[in-house]
């Protein structure tokens, strides 16, 4: 590991003014991918801000129409606590579903919610210091694409980059219309969570809408009609302490057999959380059917494009929407 200054922040403010000042400053949560990758010698810090003990750990509920209350959730809420709070098993199962499908019951401890959504990926040659890959050294290349890319992704790729973006928990809350809100020495401002993660194009190295100074403070959740009927289906290699290969969180209202509301995202298979906003459209108002979760499964991955070792998902996304969305229908969501 190289050396660093370390700064403890108690409160937003120092970290704010802290990161602003320190050019190649980062921002430290959980630190349960950032210290894996700076002994991997992949991050380099000049400065770790440590933002651990600041006090953005409320769960609070949010003013709503009709009884639906959203929920604002501060950045460093632990993963663990988010996943056994009341109020998200009752009302967003899908969002505990996919938490405690990630990662361990040790690393949920420490794991933040600020931490989790900007968590890097998992390709192989990423975390390999020495291999080529344009996202850790921009115009080197990609050891990926014709090496071994199984995890990799199969939608919203380019000929740069073809990572999957690890994060379960930002699968859920992509389908949950959820909004990040920023800090920094210049204000707050809020960003929709599918608008957070850019596509990779021609510069990978740019994984967020974020400026380098900016530090997440919160995430809100809207309320509601159809969140209380969500599922988090995670598909992988092991039951447990693996990545997905294809993950659905959906969530589903059917009122006289058709499908009244829907909300659909993708995990393992794209660069980014991906709303899947085309099989949302086509199920709208259609009959609540297998034929009908086929067709929006079929229409959603039209798109993809596979490489040898990972073109296997394609068929496995369409899959899992299917049966996800069966599940939900016959049985409803599960906390
Ligand atoms: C063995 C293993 C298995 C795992 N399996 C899974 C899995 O199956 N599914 C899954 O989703 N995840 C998995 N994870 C990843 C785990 O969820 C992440 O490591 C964790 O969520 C990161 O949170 P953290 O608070 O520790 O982040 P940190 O390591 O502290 O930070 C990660 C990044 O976010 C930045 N950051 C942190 N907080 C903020 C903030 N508030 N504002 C701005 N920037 C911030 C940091 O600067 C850093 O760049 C696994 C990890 C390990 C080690
Ligand atoms: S897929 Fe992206 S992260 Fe992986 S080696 Fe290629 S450029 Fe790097």
């Amino acid at each position: 590991m190289r050396p660093f200054a370390y700064v403890s922040a108690p409160d937003v403010d120092t970290a704010v003014r802290a990161i602003a000042e320190q050019p190649g400053a980062k921002l430290l949560g959980g630190g349960t991918n950032l210290v894996d990758l700076m002994r991997q010698d992949v991050e380099r810090p000049t400065t770790l801000v440590d933002i651990s003990t600041v006090p953005l750990t409320g769960v609070d509920e949010l003013p709503g129409r009709n009884g639906h209350h959203g929920l604002r959730i501060g950045a460093l809420v632990r993963n663990s606590h988010l996943a056994a709070h009341p109020l998200v098993r009752t009302r967003y199962p899908v969002l505990a579903q996919a938490l405690l499908s990630g990662a361990s019951g040790q690393l949920r401890n420490m794991a933040t919610v600020g931490g989790n959504l900007l968590q890097r990926t998992r390709c192989l040659y990423f975390v390999d210091a020495t291999a080529a890959c344009n996202k850790r050294e921009p115009g080197s290349g990609c050891d990926a694409i014709g090496g071994f890319h199984r995890g990799n992704a199969v939608l919203g790729t380019s000929e740069h980059c073809v990572a999957a973006h690890p994060s379960d928990m930002a699968v859920a809350l992509a389908a949950l219309d959820a909004v990040v809100e920023v800090q920094s020495v210049r204000g707050t401002r809020r960003i929709p969570l599918v608008e957070l993660h850019r596509l990779p194009g021609d510069t990978p190295h740019r994984e967020t809408e974020l400026e380098p100074d900016e530090l997440i403070t919160a995430v809100e959740v809207p309320g509601s009609t159809v969140a209380a009927t969500s599922r988090y289906r995670k598909v992988r290699d092991r039951a447990s302490f693996a990545f997905a290969l294809v993950s659905v969180a959906a969530a589903l209202d059917v009122s006289d057999g058709a499908v009244a509301a829907v909300r659909i995202a993708l995990g393992g298979v794209a660069t980014k959380p991906w709303r899947a906003y085309e099989a949302e459209r086509l199920l709208t108002g259609a009959p609540a059917t297998e034929a009908s979760f086929r067709e929006a499964a079929e229409a959603e991955l039209a798109a993809a494009t596979g490489l040898p070792g990972n073109d296997f998902k394609i068929e496995l996304a369409r899959r899992t929407i299917v049966a996800t969305l069966r599940e939900l229908r016959v049985s409803g969501g599960a906390a």
